[in-house]
């Protein structure tokens, strides 16, 4: 891993997600007509809890960490939602994640509401024994609002399937026995299901390749840039590479490489397990993440973290199509100005649904302890994001909006129609 100093993860100024996700929704509720009462519902989380977090290092020394969960809205079933490691956490950002994660299960047709949670720290300085102790603690002191029926993890920015295997075992050994569905995206070894791992970059060019046939374009005549190589993004760029499409560049944290020739995605991964980072990949220019933002390719794809498309560069970008792999990338300012120049923005609660989708598989496998194929899965991923894909559009429009507000009208949409039909209790 390439020497840099903790706490520089998050790139030069971000606006607030949470302000983000409050002016979308906002939008949506103007839009929709809804009144006051139902906007002040949708836009506060139902539940949060905020937990400390001792750690015992491995050389005996205490420190302490902030964690949190929060159910935005579980009115159409259990919390759904990701944990997130990573040092700039709060719980403004972890609220604004949980509120997409609301109108990305509502937009695909999940029985799900939305959750999310996050520890304040950067896993890269902790050992494997460290990060696990974490990861118990954490799950022990959110333990009263998690279970199958209540709230379900999944892996997120600095979490992975090893992180999910803790804990449904600190969640099964406390309740006294095994209990698969309280997490998503765990080892195979432990009820994860097939196709999970790559399941949100194979959502992201599902998406793409919708997107483009909007515009009579095929993947295979495309040029595409990556921001962020991590669970999602490198996944992403190979199949996007597998499709035909040209990857000309992707980037990490430490920095971006690019080839108008095109990179040779398995080469770039091979390097990455390497040396940690895709800088000094040798057949390739070294570029910044702001370079690769403003590059003249076809579709561009931010799959690192939230606010990277501002109003400061969203002016910059080049490509037609933006497909949000990441959640959050855009803000609303950027949103305008991309919209003014005539880019489509492919958002984020559609775009990067894939990995919920097959979550939601992954569950309903683990609740009847019955395990579907591969081809299985990735067809009924292929089919539920064009199902959504195209209910967006057709939103889009009918009402002479983004895509993303199309998106953002069904969702909410349909979590207004959840509690209405429930009623109000008492
Ligand atoms: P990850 O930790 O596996 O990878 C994140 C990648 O982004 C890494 O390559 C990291 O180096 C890079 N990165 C971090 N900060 C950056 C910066 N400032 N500039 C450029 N690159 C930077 O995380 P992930 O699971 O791939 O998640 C990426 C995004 O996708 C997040 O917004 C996440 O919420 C979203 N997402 C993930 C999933 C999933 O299934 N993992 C599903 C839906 C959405």
């Amino acid at each position: 891993m390439p020497d840099e100093a903790p706490g520089d993860l998050a790139g030069p100024s971000r606006p607030g997600p949470l302000a983000t996700a409050q002016a979308q929704l906002a939008s949506a509720i103007s839009q929709l007509g809804y009144d006051e009462g139902m906007h002040a519902m949708l836009a506060t989380p139902r539940r949060e809890i905020n937990v400390a977090i001792p750690l015992r290092r491995d050389d005996g020394r205490t420190e302490l960490f902030h964690g949190f969960r929060v159910q935005h809205n579980v009115s159409r079933g259990p919390g759904k939602g990701g944990l997130r490691f990573h040092p700039s956490v709060d719980v403004d950002e972890v609220r604004a994640l949980a509120m997409w994660m609301t109108w990305k299960c509502a937009v695909v047709e999940l029985p799900y509401g939305g959750a999310k949670g996050g520890v304040a720290i950067d896993p890269r300085y902790y050992s494997a024994g460290e990060l696990e102790r974490v990861t118990r603690r954490y799950t022990s002191e959110i333990m009263p609002m998690i279970g199958p029926e209540r709230d379900i993890m999944a892996p997120d920015i600095g979490t992975d399937a090893a992180t999910m295997a803790w804990v449904m075992d600190t969640y099964s050994v406390n309740r006294g026995y095994t209990i698969p569905g309280v997490v998503t995206g765990k080892p195979l070894e432990v009820g994860g299901s097939l196709g999970r791992a790559t399941a949100t970059s194979r959502g992201v060019v599902h998406s793409t390749r919708a997107a483009l046939a909007e515009g009579g374009r095929k993947l295979d005549e495309v040029s595409v840039a990556v921001q962020g190589f991590g669970k999602v993004g490198a996944h992403a760029a190979d199949f996007f590479d597998d499709a035909g499409a040209r990857v000309e560049a992707v980037s990490d944290q430490y920095g971006a490489i690019h080839s108008s020739r095109g990179l040779h995605v398995q080469r770039v991964m091979e390097h990455v397990r390497e040396t940690g980072s895709v800088v000094g990949y040798p057949d390739a220019d070294p570029i910044d993440n702001a370079q690769l933002l403003a590059l003249d390719v076809d579709v561009l794809v931010p799959a690192a973290v939230e606010g990277v498309l501002t109003a400061d560069n969203a002016g910059d970008v080049r490509a037609r199509w933006v497909v949000e792999g990441a959640n959050g990338p855009t803000t609303p300012d950027a949103d305008a100005i991309l919209a003014d120049r005539g880019v489509v923005v492919v958002p984020d609660i559609l775009a990067n649904a894939g990995g919920v989708v097959v979550s939601y598989f992954e569950w309903v496998q683990a609740q009847q302890a019955y395990w579907w194929t591969e081809p299985e899965i990735e067809a009924r991923l292929a089919e539920r994001m064009q199902i959504a894909y195209d209910a967006v559009a057709q939103m889009a429009r009918t009402r002479d909006v983004s895509l993303r507000d199309g998106a953002l009208l069904i969702g909410v949409q349909r979590v207004a129609t959840a509690h209405r039909t429930r009623g109000l209790y008492p």
